[in-house]
């Protein structure tokens, strides 16, 4: 958990801007110390350096740049590329008192003028600007007379032209070195890979900028991949036991499955909303909006929903169709526990993923490079999905990044049963095999499983296939595992399926040895559904009090109530108020005294003034 992490730099040697600097995360922000990197970064920029910030989300990247500012005086201008995402920055800052604004497109004149005006008369700490303001000559006269603390280019991965973020707006950053050349620069971003990383530095002119890479991992994510057989059961009973009450986002690859897995949440009592391209803009900007201010709702939405939520109570990111890749998969999942309390990340996967996934990728358009892109990042994603060993170690390997088993994903926690599934794959290769070189037939998993097993299907006649020498020579395993064998084989590239909409089975290159009986080939053994249920934890109390004493919960609870009466009077989401973690923090702390309220982790000076005695009386009450 992030307030586990070691703070930078210990107390007694801090020099006076450091302390200034613990002054004000105390006073502002009501945090004790730095986490991981911040302390340097802190100093780094507010001694006018430049620095890139390579952070996971939820890392903590906003006091990188908001705490310099404010120590630097002056106004601090932010780049951000969405508006939601500024908003949200402004009202988190404004409720801890500190005077900030954002200039974009969705003001109208006279308040932008009156922001401008604001910023020029040093009423201002922190701006927030869309990057396509600076094409304006108006924008540009306006920085130039004010005095700026520190540019930061929030989103800085939004600059790589390869990359999935492209914003062609973010190109023109490069005006804040040539014309502001003193004022320090900090570029921050969750995406890591080195490439992207290299066309930051290169596009924003930042050779001179200290890099500071924190960690990848997400500790406090739990990861779980489980075999898909009726996944809105699962998801149900997943929602039920485990997060109940919690707000959570559930991605699904298409609008049809979006709009049927909601109706489903929302019959079965679990309130959902959904987000979708298709949806009229004021629908989906509402539906959003929701997400955001209420407690407790669960999203269903295609990977359009996402980007620049900084919802940090978001408690599981379920998945109900296999990702594209790894870089998606673990930007989606890490949507979920940025306030670094307990979190989930679920994804229901099976062989029919496999399929109209290498199927999407055969017939989609695109040259044969982009196909081959496309197949390894899949590849890497269903190898993911198939491993026998830690997830997080596979996670952070795949982001260039080593460690050992964390102790917090499926694998660890219920390690695979795993089988020698050697002469189970040869009965299925040499059928396919005979089935094409004796009749120069191709067939689906379906029908495969039926000529194993020896069912006397009518298709089985049909074809005399009960005629073949394998036929019921697979009554060792059940079809549900069979269905698991043909899913691992294709994952793992033994087995591909066929472009065309039968998706028959064919064998690879890489099966003949397995079928001569030369190389061994260890599987997992899937349980059974029933058995999946029963292995897990059963139900518990929500993540985000999960180890505060049993009897402090009708406390944490009576908070939570009071958070959400209070930010519905105040129009502003119910995190602006108070995070999980700050009242989880308070319900344990019970404090008696303002003064005992201002030490919980998360109450700054303002907070204390207009929140403390509301809060002080449910204590006390309590
Ligand atoms: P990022 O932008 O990197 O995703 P945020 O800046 O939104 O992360 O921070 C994530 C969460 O961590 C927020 O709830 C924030 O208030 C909290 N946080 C950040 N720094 C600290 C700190 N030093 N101590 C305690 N909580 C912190
Ligand atoms: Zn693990």
């Amino acid at each position: 958990m992030p307030s586990d992490l070691p703070a930078s730099a210990a107390a007694p040697t801090a020099s006076p801007l450091m302390q200034r600097a613990r002054r004000v995360l105390h006073q502002v922000y009501g945090y004790d110390a730095f986490r991981g990197q911040q302390g340097e970064i802190v100093q780094r920029v507010a001694k006018g350096g430049d620095a890139l910030v390579l952070m996971p989300t939820g890392g903590g990247k906003s006091i990188c740049y908001q705490v310099p500012a404010l120590l630097r005086g002056g106004v601090g201008v932010v780049i951000s590329p969405l508006i939601a995402l500024m908003q949200d920055q402004v009202e988190a800052l404004r409720a801890n008192g500190v005077r900030a604004a954002a200039l974009n497109s969705s003001l109208d004149v006279g308040e932008q003028r009156r922001i401008e005006q604001a910023a020029l008369t040093g009423e201002l700490d922190l701006l927030y600007l869309a990057p396509e303001r600076l094409s304006t000559e108006r924008t540009l006269e306006l920085l130039d007379r004010l005095a700026i603390s520190v540019f930061a280019i929030d989103e800085a991965h939004c600059v790589a032209q390869w990359g999935h973020d492209f914003r062609p707006d973010y190109l023109q950053l490069e005006v804040l070195h040539e014309r502001w050349p003193t004022v320090p620069r900090i570029a921050l971003t969750a995406t890591a890979t080195p490439a992207t990383r290299a066309e930051i530095v290169d596009r924003l002119h930042l050779e001179d900028a200290q890099v500071f890479v924190s960690s990848f991992d997400r500790p406090n994510i739990q990861y779980r991949i489980v075999p898909k057989h009726r996944p809105v059961e699962q998801l149900v009973s997943f929602i039920r036991d485990e997060h109940a009450g919690e707000a959570g986002i559930v991605y699904c690859l298409s609008r049809a499955s979006v709009e049927r897995t909601a109706d489903a949440l929302n019959e079965r009592g679990i309130a959902a909303l959904i987000y979708h391209a298709g949806l009229p803009n004021e629908l989906r900007a509402a539906n959003q909006a929701r997400f955001l201010q209420e407690d407790g709702l669960v999203m269903v939405a295609t990977i359009a929903f996402g980007m620049g939520i900084d919802k940090p109570d978001v408690r599981f990111v379920a998945h109900l169709d296999l990702p594209k890749s790894i870089e998606g998969y673990y930007q989606e999942t890490g949507r979920a526990g940025r306030d670094g309390l307990p979190a989930t990340a679920w994804l229901a996967y099976g062989l029919q993923d496999v399929v109209q996934q290498r199927q999407m990728i055969e017939r989609g358009a695109g040259d044969p490079m982009h196909k081959r892109a496309q197949t390894r990042a899949l590849d890497a994603m269903l190898a993911l999905c198939e491993t026998l060993e830690c997830r997080r170690v596979r996670l952070l390997a795949h982001f260039g990044e080593a460690s050992a088993p964390c102790g917090n994903c499926d694998t660890c926690l219920t390690p695979p049963e795993r089988f020698d599934a050697t002469v189970p794959a040869q009965k299925l290769l040499s059928t396919i095999v005979r089935l094409q070189r004796e009749r120069g037939q191709h067939f689906g998993a379906g029908h495969l499983i039926d000529i194993l097993l020896g069912h006397e299907t009518d298709r089985v006649h049909g074809y005399h296939h009960d005629e073949l020498s394998t036929f019921g020579i697979g009554t060792e395993l059940q079809p549900a595992q069979w269905r698991a064998v043909i899913r691992q084989l294709l994952a793992l590239g033994y087995l591909r399926t066929s472009p065309d909409r039968y998706a028959t089975l064919g064998i690879t290159e890489a099966a003949i040895p397995v079928l001569k009986g030369e190389q061994a080939l260890e599987l997992r053994r899937d349980l059974g559904a029933a058995a999946q249920r029963g292995s897990r934890r059963g139900p518990r109390s929500a993540a985000a009090v999960a180890d505060l004493p049993e009897a402090l919960h009708p406390l944490f609870e009576r908070l939570r109530h009071w958070r959400s009466e209070t930010a519905k009077a105040q129009g502003v989401p119910a995190y602006i108020v108070f995070t999980d973690a700050t009242l989880r923090a308070i319900a344990a702390a019970q404090p008696a005294s303002t003064q005992a309220l201002s030490q919980v982790s998360g109450v700054g000076e303002a907070k204390l003034a207009v929140y403390g005695e509301a809060i002080l009386e449910i204590v006390a009450d309590f």
